[in-house]
């Protein structure tokens, strides 16, 4: 399987905690005001990569890394895509983290079944949409302060 991919850090402190390689996706339906990743926007941004490469990129940072991070865009528009890649990071002893503009209300209520499915195996969510005027008081690792940090486990 094939997912847009907007970017790939192999190792980052910033987007969750510990060194991480982060995956950026390409794709996202919201327009919130002050996004910082325009261009990711758009679901034809990027390259498209298969599951297999971008897993491979991601192994090749162990034992270096303590996680993975989804980024985006929205990596939730290409859940299906990450679920086989989430099973096989998780095989390897590591975390992941995943930014998303929906809340995690959102996502129960949806019953997406990719979604759900995805949810299993997230570490921690951090949800809802960046709201430039509340930039004061944001989180640790979050952009506004009503984008929470979720412990699913
Ligand atoms: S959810 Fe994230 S990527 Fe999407 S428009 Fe908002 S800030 Fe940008």
């Amino acid at each position: 399987m094939e997912l847009r991919v907007a970017g790939f850090l192999d190792n980052s402190m910033v987007n969750g905690e510990g060194l991480r390689s982060v995956l950026f996706l390409s794709g996202c339906r919201r327009r919130c005001p002050g996004c910082q990743n325009t261009d990711m926007q758009d679901f034809k941004y990027g390259e498209s990569v298969s599951a297999e490469e971008i897993f491979n990129r991601i192994k090749s940072n162990v034992p270096i890394i303590k996680g993975v991070t989804f980024s985006g865009g929205d990596p939730l528009e290409q859940a299906e895509g990450l679920i086989n890649i989430s099973k096989e990071i998780k095989k390897l002893g590591l975390n992941i983290w995943c930014y998303t503009g929906y809340t995690y209300e959102e996502i129960l209520k949806e019953k997406d079944s990719n979604k759900l499915e995805l949810l299993k195996y997230i570490d921690v969510l951090v949800d809802g949409e960046f709201k430039a005027e509340l930039t004061e008081n944001a989180p640790k690792y979050a952009g506004s302060s009503n984008q929470r940090i979720i412990r699913l486990k």
